[in-house]
């Protein structure tokens, strides 16, 4: 790399970029013409369901839309997702002051931290986690403290073993459930848990609910504001990017403590303007349309799951059907670090999966993958895993 221009402090921070090597690893292999099983990313590869793009089609031709929008979001919109909110979770919502527009949830879990810690702060972040809540923390100048989730609390954060001398310098604690990286679940009675923990210690608890809608066999997540005196303390951010298949589209909405809300929509109006309002309407169509998609969706994932778990399973493979999202989190066979499982899968069977050291210092000893490839093509995947001869 050039040293002419030497990075600011705040990238330095961060861990090395570990799926770099294995990018590299997956560009070769690409180039020899090895015939991949892509289940590294969690990127959806069903299309976007055609009456959402035929609302941006729409109003996409309407000049009225080709202006700045406003900064926090058509109002439109924000009322869609207040209703979607109240049929969903029943949890009622004032679309003006306890709904924010944000471009992809990404977005807004990566900004807050701006509106509300100063160096020498700390932020409770999970390990293994969704990277932006560690990197939002460290670009805000604050240090981010672990909460290790565990296969033995059931992933869960075990927010009373936080030492005392941390929780009095946090200002933040980022949750998210359905979990990325390790599809756990969590139960009211956890939610309930947290809130009061961060009533108690004065903390903004942000819930990250991405895979709020990806779940399987009836189960049906429920928000963290459905908690009594959630919205106190607590803010939740919504993708529209998995339950609609929207992911390249750059839409999302955060709801909750209007406070909260305010000081990232601060941070935002310096930041950026808006989101276009055609892709506003696409979004409205989404969450005022038929759901049947997104049941349909749920469908297709829980098929490829049962592929994957019953086939591994088959192979002696430790590994259980999770309840919701749609990753599978394995549990690396002995002899393997999760680096190297991957890396051999790669090199010796063409399939990308994510070694769980990449979501942090407590993904290690598993491998996450995606189910984002046909059912054919996992079972193909099965029969390599077979063939290479790797057991539980
Ligand atoms: C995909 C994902 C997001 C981001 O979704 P966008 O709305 O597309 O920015 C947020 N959190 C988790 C855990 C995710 O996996």
């Amino acid at each position: 790399m050039s040293t002419q221009f030497s990075r600011a402090n705040r990238l330095q921070q961060l861990p090395p970029y570990l799926f770099a090597e294995l990018d590299r690893r997956k560009q070769e292999a690409r180039k020899k013409g090895v015939d991949l099983i892509d289940l590294g990313v969690g990127d959806p590869d069903l299309p976007t369901p055609g009456h959402i793009v035929e609302a941006l089609h729409e109003a996409a031709s309407d000049p009225v839309n080709h202006r700045y929008p406003s900064y926090e979001g058509l109002l439109e919109f924000r009322q869609a997702a207040a209703d979607w909110y109240q049929k969903r979770f029943g949890v009622r919502l004032d679309p003006e002051r306890e709904v924010l527009s944000l471009i992809g949830s990404k977005e807004g879990i990566g900004h807050i931290p701006l509106a509300f810690v100063n160096p020498g702060d700390v932020v409770l972040v999970p390990d293994p986690a969704y990277p932006v809540y560690q990197a939002g923390t460290v670009f805000a100048g604050a240090t981010p403290y672990y909460l290790p989730l565990l296969e033995e609390n059931d992933y869960l954060a075990d927010l009373k073993a936080i030492p005392a001398e941390v929780l009095k310098k946090a200002k933040l604690l980022f949750l998210n459930y359905p979990n990325n990286p390790t599809a756990a679940v969590a139960s009211k009675e956890f939610f309930a848990e947290a809130v009061a923990f961060a009533l108690g210690h004065n903390l903004i608890l942000c819930h990250d609910a991405a895979y709020s809608e990806i779940a399987y066999d009836g189960y049906e997540p429920s928000s963290i504001l459905a908690i009594d005196g959630a919205k106190d303390v607590a803010v939740e951010f919504h993708s529209l990017s998995k339950a609609y298949n929207m992911a390249g589209w750059r839409i999302g909405f955060a709801v909750g403590n209007h406070e909260v809300l305010a000081g990232l929509g601060a941070i935002k109006t310096n930041l950026d303007s808006g989101i276009f309002q055609a892709i506003q309407y696409g979004g409205i169509a989404a969450l005022r349309g038929p759901q049947d998609y997104v049941a349909r969706m749920r469908q297709v994932y829980q098929e490829r799951r049962d592929a994957l778990v019953e086939g591994l399973a088959a192979l002696g493979w430790r590994v259980k059907k999770p309840r919701a999202s749609f990753y599978v989190w394995i549990p690396v066979p002995k002899g393997f670090t999760s680096t190297e499982l991957a890396a051999t899968l790669l090199s010796e069977a063409g399939i990308v999966s994510t070694p769980g050291i990449g979501f942090g210092r407590h993904g290690e000893g598993y491998i996450r993958v995606a189910l984002t490839v046909d059912v054919a093509r996992i079972q193909e995947a099965v029969e390599r895993i077979k063939r290479l001869g790797i057991r539980g």
